[in-house]
């Protein structure tokens, strides 16, 4: 795989932090512009104890300030031999936030880094890094929006979006949707992303916690950054139609016939970027079966979407428009041509059904033009569309108990 999401993997200990800081800081103090690899190895075993127990190579000496360039709170030099570095103006804040004993204050310049930074690429820290993927920021924002995580949860989230490029709400539906037998992780991976050290550093200065095996927010992070956190992207750019303005609840693809046409056009291109299901799969199964999930929005009743059950449906029209299979559009990133989704039964028609119909069986691929006209023709336009989709999937409606005939779907809910 060309891209990669490294860490830092050596130590997450905040006295390798500190240790680290003060070699930084008190060169700069001496007026040194930079202060010299050789030079740590030599004085970090000095502070650091354990290191002296046993031979350690210079790499893993070396590495002990790995965290502190992580937060930025020190800048590090590839380019020479020895390498070197130099402390950062927040690192000496920080570091003098620490010489005072002020916490809040500490933990203020890392959330500011969290917030801030980039940390799947052009991280000082770990330079052959490439992700979009921002681990600090996907781990904050999951245990918030999952009320706290375990570390498999993380690796698994870590796998399954930077690895397998799924977006971040359709991750965490799959999270909470499945148990820890459920969810595979190659080998290769595994360890990397189940042996994450930087949430080891954040649990010992106090960000988060850790109680019966998941992480929490401690009452400072809440208190203070909450909504920030809330708000975040987990992205460290936007990647091109994967949404995160709302990736926090699962839109409905109708939507975008709505007032809020640009990011519901936004949302309209995550069903294109997130991945089909294996329809004999025991997960496919579970979720086309699953119970319907509503939320508000405002005083309106909604109910959450799989955007991959939709893209499994187009994938099995072969991307074609089931009006009429010589309908074409474009390609569309994934190579393949670019189709919608319709629920022949719209979602907001899921109050008078039992059964969950964001479902294959009610789920049809149509092209952009004809999908405006179901929503936005006239009468007599619809009509004529909708009779053609019915007649094509009123056989798999019925097979799952949905028995609704034509005159009863139109005048409920087209007119
Ligand atoms: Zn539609
Ligand atoms: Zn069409």
């Amino acid at each position: 795989m060309a891209h990669t999401l490294i860490m830092p993997k050596q130590t997450g200990k905040k006295d390798a932090l500190y240790a680290s800081l003060e070699l930084y800081y008190n060169s700069s103090k001496r007026g040194e512009e930079w202060y010299n690899n050789n030079n740590f190895k030599k004085e970090i075993q000095k502070s650091l104890l354990y290191l002296s127990k046993g031979a350690q190579n210079g790499p893993y000496l070396v590495k002990q300030s790995e965290l502190a360039r992580y937060f930025g709170l020190v800048k590090y030099d590839y380019g020479t031999r020895p390498g070197k570095a130099h402390i950062t103006n927040r690192g000496i804040r920080f570091f003098n936030a620490y010489l005072s004993n002020d916490i809040d204050m500490q933990l203020s310049i890392i959330m500011d880094s969290i917030l801030s930074d980039s940390f799947g690429r052009n991280n000082c820290a770990i330079e052959s890094s490439d992700s979009d993927v921002d681990a600090p920021k996907l781990f904050l924002k999951a245990i918030v929006d999952l009320n706290g995580i375990s570390r498999k949860g993380l690796a698994y989230l870590l796998y399954v979006i930077h690895d397998l490029k799924i977006g971040y709400s359709d991750a965490i539906i799959e999270l909470t949707k499945t148990n820890n037998q459920e969810r595979e992780i190659p080998i290769e991976v595994a360890n990397k992303y189940s042996d994450v050290k930087f949430t080891v550093l954040l649990t010992e200065l106090g960000i988060t916690t850790e109680q019966n095996n998941k992480y929490q927010l401690t009452e400072f992070t809440k208190k203070e950054y909450y909504n920030n956190i809330k708000n975040i992207s987990i992205y460290n750019k936007e990647p091109e139609l994967i949404l995160t303005l709302r990736e926090d609840i699962q839109v409905d693809e109708d939507e975008r016939f709505n007032d809020n046409t640009i990011i519901n056009e936004l949302s309209q291109n995550r069903i294109v970027s997130s991945f089909t299901y294996d329809i004999n799969s025991e997960r496919f199964k579970k979720q086309n079966n699953r119970n319907p999930v509503s939320y508000k929005v405002g005083n309106i009743l909604k109910y959450k979407t799989n955007a991959r059950i939709s893209k499994t449906a187009i994938s099995l029209a072969e991307y074609k428009c089931s009006i009429d299979h010589s309908h074409t559009t474009f390609n569309s990133k994934l190579g393949t041509q670019y189709m919608e989704a319709h629920h022949l039964i719209p979602m907001c028609a899921q109050k008078d059904f039992s059964i969950n119909i964001d479902r294959i069986e009610n789920i049809i691929s149509i092209c952009p033009i004809c999908h405006c006209g179901i929503h936005l023709g006239n009468q007599e336009f619809k009509l004529d569309l909708l009779k053609k989709l019915y007649d094509l999937k009123e056989q798999e409606l019925k097979s799952v108990g949905i028995n609704i005939n034509f005159g009863e779907l139109f005048s409920k809910y087209y007119r």
